[in-house]
């Protein structure tokens, strides 16, 4: 993890030297936030969090953390009816009504829509790339292949680190534009600041993550969180 950045000039960047953050119960009963009590997800986050844990191992635990989150943000989709035939005769079964969008924040939201693909394996998966200005922690699109003809009942954004909110923001910005008629975000670690900017900024989505952590340091990575959830994922130290 990069503990202190230079901008062009060599300046040292902390961004978040000195912003006043809110604790973790300030933001612990917000609206629309789903923080994962699931004792598996407990035990799959300290395996993730661990500095020993190498990035195959990683990349496998995001994935199947991303099955858990996909699960338990599904839990409210709609359905309609489906009749069919089992070998025993005819029945009215269900399917999901409409289909499923999921958008990975590129790189370190792969991981997760793989998950979720596990869960949903026809999900439309919709690229987007956004990458922060570590001077400014601003969000930029760099990399847009979302669909011109959307027929979704949801789509999720998912990005693992909610830290400053900026990506998360930018990201839910751009999916409005579609005329989606729900949208979620969906994330393994959130700081505070990250959950309320996110929260206050989009208070109609639904916020599902697997853990709310204590803070962001002067540039902006959660503490204690993972260090760099895409470099963890890659191997690219
Ligand atoms: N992005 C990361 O990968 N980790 C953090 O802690 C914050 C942002």
């Amino acid at each position: 993890m990069t503990e202190t950045t230079t901008s062009s000039g060599g300046r040292p960047s902390l961004p978040m030297q000195g912003v006043p953050q809110p604790s973790r119960d300030e933001v612990l009963n917000l609206p629309r936030v789903h923080i994962s009590s699931h004792p598996v997800m407990a035990h799959k986050m300290t395996a993730l969090r661990d500095n020993n844990t190498q990035p195959p191992e990683f990349y496998r635990l995001v994935k199947e953390i991303g099955a858990l989150l996909a699960y338990e943000a599904t839990a409210t989709l709609a359905l309609e009816t489906a009749p069919i035939e089992t070998p025993m005769g005819p029945m009215i079964g269900e399917r999901l009504a409409g289909g499923i969008g999921v958008t990975p924040i590129l790189r370190a939201g792969l991981g997760l829509a793989e998950g979720f693909r596990e869960v949903i394996p026809d999900a439309q998966i919709w690229h987007l790339g956004l990458r922060r200005d570590e001077q400014t922690l601003e969000a930029m699109e760099y990399y847009n292949q979302l669909p011109h003809r959307v027929d979704l009942q949801v789509c999720y954004a998912v990005d693992p680190m909610l830290a400053t909110g900026g990506s998360a923001i930018d990201a839910i910005n751009v999916l409005k534009r579609r005329a989606i008629p729900r949208l979620c975000y969906v994330g393994i670690i959130a700081a505070p600041y990250g959950l309320l900017k996110l929260s206050q900024t989009h208070p109609d989505i639904e916020i599902y993550i697997a853990a709310l952590d204590e803070s962001l340091n002067d540039v902006g990575y959660i503490l204690p969180g993972l260090g760099d959830a895409g470099d963890r994922q890659f191997g690219t130290f």
